[in-house]
């Protein structure tokens, strides 16, 4: 009598909307909120999960010689 509904769990809020997320494309509520987030990823480098320095990082290139 210890049954835990785990399909009536839920997946969470999706980070870019905040709906509530969809099992196939969590943790976002759909294809196009996980696209959204991609393409932030893609092109602004934003909220570095595997780095640590949260905030906003600088947007330098590989070199860094500043003339
Ligand atoms: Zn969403």
């Amino acid at each position: 009598m210890a049954e835990e509904p785990v399909k009536l769990r839920p997946f969470g809020s999706c980070p870019v909307c905040g709906r509530p997320a969809v099992e196939a494309v969590r943790p976002f509520c759909s294809a196009q909120c996980r696209r959204v987030d991609l393409g932030l990823w893609l092109t602004e480098g934003y909220a570095i999960q595997a780095g640590g320095g949260l905030g906003e990082a600088p947007p330098s290139p590989l070199s860094d010689d500043d003339r």
